[in-house]
Parts: structure tokens; sequence; C-alpha cells
């Protein structure tokens, strides 16, 4: 064998051995308005024992994670899709003024619609699967949001929209979806703490509920990421009306949840560098190796296991 043939070889096996990451799917799967101290800062962790017990020592928590941007249900939502701060109606009145990675995946990888999906309990959700960005509606990805499923009809039980995504996940194996989960935000406007409480531990079992699916499941085992995510907190006490609402400044607004599992995360690391939901994007994106031109975030490279 000459030397240019044995560098043709070298090459030949280094480029089999920068394969892709062991993603091929990723979930964000969003707590609607809890607050970090009832979750992963609550010195117990009582209302959330699963996701303490099964998910996080195999993952990777957070706990410098924070809504860098408006901390409201659509801007939460829209930043963990397009990796972009947005100051953007509340309503369901204007849509994401950027492509998402649902958008970009479908692109890049000529998918079809039904590999990515937006799947909420709250209908105003549906406009994550849009964008003003001409030349795109050929890319959205699929909805199921609120009662009607087309982002209409008001906002529908959070155990609907759990049977719903086990369904689309075993039926479709999507690259990649949201979920948005209501109750915790909806029991806290409603000012009912024990709810409030109550719909944190009952987010805590769908969470191990779902992993366990993917767990079981051996097209979805061992290729799966998940992402274990708020879209914001809710005021500190002392602060306007403490936990009843949400939407400003205030690291009770901000200090939230990130909690990530999957075959290219770290096994139980606990990382304190200082993070947003647009790095949630990064790093999904990363995964995925599609690429995000109008993404704002970095990828949270701290806690990846290496790279292939
Ligand atoms: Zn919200
Ligand atoms: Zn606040």
């Amino acid at each position: 064998m000459n030397i240019k043939m044995l560098i043709l070889a070298a090459l030949i096996i280094a480029s089999q051995l920068s394969g892709a990451f062991k993603t091929k799917h990723v979930i964000i799967l969003v707590m609607d308005g809890a607050r970090w101290t009832e979750t992963w800062g609550e010195s117990n962790k009582a209302y959330m024992p699963r996701i303490t017990s099964d998910i996080a020592p195999e993952g990777a928590v957070l706990t410098e994670f924070r809504n860098a941007g408006y901390t409201e249900t659509t801007a939460g939502h829209t930043a963990l899709c397009t990796g972009t701060h947005q100051i953007i109606n509340n309503s369901g009145k204007e849509l994401p003024a950027n492509p998402s990675i649902f958008h970009y995946l479908r692109k890049q990888y000529e998918l079809p619609k039904t590999d990515v999906w937006v799947i909420t309990s709250k209908d105003k959700l549906h406009v994550l699967s849009e964008t003003t960005t001409p030349g795109w509606e050929t890319y959205n990805p699929s909805i199921d949001c609120g009662k009607n499923g087309t982002g209409s009809g008001g906002y529908r039980d959070d155990a609907r929209t759990f049977s719903n995504t086990c369904s689309v996940l075993t039926n479709n194996y999507p690259a990649a979806m949201i979920v948005n989960f209501k109750d915790p935000d909806s029991y806290g406007h409603g000012k009912k703490w024990d709810g409030y409480l109550g719909a944190i531990a009952a987010y805590d079992r769908y969470a191990a509920a779902l992993w366990d699916v993917i767990r079981n499941d051996e097209k979805l085992r061992d290729s799966t990421t998940v992402f274990i995510v708020n879209d914001h907190g809710r005021h500190i006490d002392g602060v306007k009306d403490g936990y009843f609402s949400h939407g400003c400044t205030c690291d009770g607004c901000r200090h939230i949840l990130c909690i990530a599992i999957g075959p290219d995360i770290r096994r139980g690391v606990t990382s304190d560098v200082p993070r947003n939901q647009t790095d949630v994007t990064a790093t999904a994106a990363y995964l995925l190796s599609v690429a995000m031109p109008t993404g704002t975030g970095t990828v949270m490279k701290e806690i990846l296991a290496e790279e292939p």
C-alpha cells in the first residue's frame, strides 16, 4: 500500500468515526409556570419524586437556568422553539418572527409534516407552528393544540395532552416535538396553592411515564433526548401578588428548571453554568445536526457526553 492509499484509507475511517450524535429524537417537555423554589429548588424535591429518582441521576441538572427574555407563556415557548428572545403577544395573536427548529429540520432533511410536532394543552400555542418569515409555510410542523386540537376551543386537560403525546411518539417517532402541560400555571393563576403543587407532581408523573415509554421502545431507547423545562416561573413571595402571577424580571419569574436526559447527555451531572432557553434550542439543533442560523443560543457542551 503506497502512501496515497494509506492517507485515503485513514480519511475514510476518520469520516466514518465522525458520525452524528446518537440522538435522533428530541422532546422539549414544558411544565408551564412553576417556580424553581417548588421544583428542584425545593429542599426535599417533594413535588418531583420520580424525576428526582428516575431521571436526574441518569441525566444533567442545570441549577442556574433562566428565562432570560419576556417571562410570559408564548415568549418562553417561542424562545425554546426558535432559539431567540422575542417580545411576542401572549394571547396567540402574533406569530414568532423566526423559523423554529421544526421548520429547519423539515427543510434540511426534507421531512414530512408528521415528523415534527407542537402538542399543547393551551390552544393559543399553535402559533409556535408558524413564523412571519416569508417562505416557511411549507415547513410548518404538525399541531395538536387545545380543546379542538386545531389551536382553538380553549385549553384542555393535561391528561389528554399526555396520552396524545404518547400516541404521536410511538406512531410517528418524530424527530422533534415540544409539549406543553398547562396545569401548574392554571392553578397558580387560580390562587390554589395545593392545586399548583399537585400539578407539579402530576407533571412529574407524566415526565417519568413518558421516559418509561421511551425506555421500553427499542426505536426510541438510546436515541431520544428529553429536556424538562419551564416556560417561566412565578413572582417570588413579596413581589406583586407572589405565586398568583408572573411576567416581571424578578428571580421567581426568571429562575426555572432544566433537566436533560438522553444518550448524548452526561449522566449524573449538576451544572451551575448560567444558561437560558435559547441554549436548549441550540443544543437540540446540535444533537440533531440541523443548522439554525437565526438562533442566538449557544450549545451547552458542559452537559454533553463525548463528541462523536
Ligand atoms: Zn406559561
Ligand atoms: Zn416576577
